[in-house]
């Protein structure tokens, strides 16, 4: 889910512009092939532009579809020639077998401007795949909507352009609409819905997603409007939005579409892997959601400081509309993922591994009762019972390579008051409810040697400030090979 993440946040922020422009420059070269009327100028000038063609061996502008075949609207759009003419021409001077020896590409007359590592991203896109990288381009506007809000498929299907308004101040709000139970005052029906009671919280790369998207659909129109995103790639569409089942079968194609860029890119890395849990879905955008945030604050799924809020923007959000929505699955995976926390750790112990901060002996306590929960099944009770239990609230940290034994009277991250869980992404170097084992003594080094290294290679003021930061995780480290404790069953 991660890299799937990346391509569609790449899709949406790097990629939109060069996709929205080549499809519309296809929408326009289409148009004018579609009304050019059959005139003697515009045979002259497709004779001339065949002439040309041969004369210098070109090769020649096709699309495949099962066999290199003239690209007849781009070429009409070109000259100023009819359709027919360009269609009759070729096929009375027999260019077939010209097209099939020397099939050639039909680029689009935009400015590439996205880049990856400062490089185009590409040096043109043509005329024949302008529509598969909207449609594309679309669907990475679903995942990252899926995947940074925590709405369900359904929900972000039912989403209508206008929907994340500007706002006066605070943050962008998504407001859907509920279709079931949508009534007029006399009891019918109302196809178009009636605005859903609690918005949602979008961070900066959903709203650009839906503008994206509006910029796509007509006004007024679902974002996932199926007559404009079937007719994008010629097909028919059907009345609403776009099915969950053809919505699954678009991210697999753009899951295929990102690991291709990636091998042409020579970036291995990058290559979505295939999934042992097979095909990604819609559903699992959610959970995998959740996964993250509990697990990796302010980290992967942050990919950028606006995430450092996720979790307290969407569970916000959700928590408005009762206890049934990713507030539920935000508390299991938390708590699963301080089982894990607890688990690792009471193991560490046990093989001697040891332990500092003001935090340290709290934090042996809570290990120690890791064995009650190993391989427990976890209910949003049960979730919310543990992380409501300040004796077992420990969540390791890896940005900041610490664990954090969670108490809310003495945690220095919130300036609000008692709050149920910490903010990691904001933690603070001189918490009480700071602990350390060997392990981030060690990541603390790691760190400082990797700073240490960058510095060597850089100007003054910025090299200083390196080392600056160096010598902070040196001190940490040393603080913890001077203080640390280990348990008693281990020391010798
Ligand atoms: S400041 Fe850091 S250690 Fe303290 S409660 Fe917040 S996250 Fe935990």
């Amino acid at each position: 889910m991660g890299p799937l993440l990346i391509w569609a946040l790449r899709m949406v922020e790097d990629f939109a512009e060069d996709i929205l422009a080549a499809a519309a420059e296809r929408h326009r070269m289409s148009a004018i092939a579609e009304t050019n009327a059959a005139t003697p100028a515009g045979l002259a000038k497709l004779r001339a532009f065949l002439n040309r063609i041969v004369t210098e061996q070109q090769p020649f502008p096709s699309i495949w579809n099962g066999e290199h075949r003239a690209a007849t609207t781009y070429i009409a759009a070109r000259t100023g020639a009819s359709r027919q003419q360009v269609g009759g021409l070729l096929g009375r001077e027999g260019w077939a077998a010209y097209i099939r020896r020397r099939p050639g590409p039909c680029p689009l007359d935009i400015t590439i401007t996205g880049r990856i590592d400062n490089r185009p991203w590409r040096q043109a896109i043509d005329f024949g795949e302008a529509a598969t990288l909207l449609r594309h381009l679309a669907t990475a506007c679903f995942v990252v909507v899926a995947y940074l809000t925590g709405m369900r498929p359904g929900e972000v299907l039912g989403l209508r352009s206008g929907c994340c308004p500007e706002p006066d101040n605070g943050p962008h709000l998504i407001y859907g609409n509920v279709y079931k139970t949508a009534l007029d005052e006399h009891g019918n029906h109302l196809s178009h819905g009636t605005p859903r009671e609690a918005p949602w919280v979008a961070i900066a790369p959903v709203t650009r997603a839906i503008r994206v998207l509006e910029r796509i659909v007509p006004d007024g129109a679902l974002l996932f409007d199926s007559t404009t995103h079937n007719a994008t790639i010629g097909g028919r569409g059907r009345q609403g939005s776009l099915g969950l089942k053809t919505m699954r079968g678009r991210i697999e194609d753009f899951v295929a579409f990102a690991s291709h860029t990636a091998t042409v890119l020579d970036r291995p890395g990058e290559i979505i892997p295939a999934d042992p849990h097979g095909a990604v879905g819609t559903a699992r955008f959610r959970r995998t959601l959740a996964w993250h945030i509990a697990r990796r604050p302010g980290g992967l799924v942050a990919l950028a400081i606006q995430y450092g809020h996720l979790r307290t923007a969407i569970s916000g959000g959700y928590a408005s509309r009762g206890r049934d929505g990713i507030d539920d699955l935000l508390d299991v995976e938390t708590a699963r993922a301080t089982i894990e926390t607890l688990t690792t750790l009471h193991e560490d112990l046990t093989s001697g591994v040891g332990i500092s901060g003001p935090a340290a002996r709290r934090a042996v306590h809570a290990a120690t009762r890791a064995a009650t929960f190993t391989g427990q099944i976890i209910t949003a009770k049960q979730a919310r019972d543990l992380l409501a239990n300040h004796h077992l609230t420990v969540y390791d940290n890896p940005n900041t390579l610490l664990m954090c034994v969670y108490k809310a009277d003495t945690a220095l991250c919130h300036h609000t008051g008692h709050q149920p869980s910490p903010r990691l992404d904001h933690c603070m170097p001189a918490c009480a409810n700071i602990a350390r084992t060997d392990n981030h003594a060690r990541g603390l080094r790691e760190a400082a040697h990797q700073l240490e290294q960058r510095a060597s290679h850089l100007p003054t003021p910025l090299a200083e400030r390196l080392r600056l930061n160096a010598t902070k995780l040196h001190a940490h480290a040393k603080r913890h090979h001077d203080q640390r404790i280990t348990t008693p069953e281990t020391t010798p």
